[in-house]
């Protein structure tokens, strides 16, 4: 459910630090210290923590809510890191099933 908000409007969003440690405790992860990626949703969503360590960008298949990547209005390196195999499928994707979320996995 909480992945679920994280795209909820359609595209990625930037998640404050806060709100990351808070769905990590809800996961029961740890969050001290933090970790620079966080993959949920069977990989298919994946938190990356920012250079300042300020935010995390969220990653997707379909987008990523990093400065380059709204900038260049294309794949950027997280996309290419976590979901190089999709560039060129990713608009055939089929959309976010309704209630299934696969095992999370912490890297
Ligand atoms: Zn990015």
């Amino acid at each position: 459910m909480v992945e679920k908000t994280l795209l909820a409007s359609g595209s990625p969003i930037t998640q404050r630090i806060d709100a990351v440690k808070a769905l990590l405790a809800w996961k029961q992860v740890s969050s001290d210290p933090l970790p620079q990626e966080v993959s949920l949703d069977s990989g298919r969503l994946v938190l990356v923590l920012s250079k300042k360590k300020d935010c995390y960008y969220v990653t997707t298949a379909n987008g990523c809510s990093c400065p380059a990547a709204t900038y260049h209005h294309g794949p950027c390196k997280h996309q290419k890191k976590y979901f190089p195999q999709e560039e060129n499928i990713r608009d055939s994707l089929p959309g976010w099933p309704n209630g299934l979320h696969g095992p999370v996995e912490v890297i």
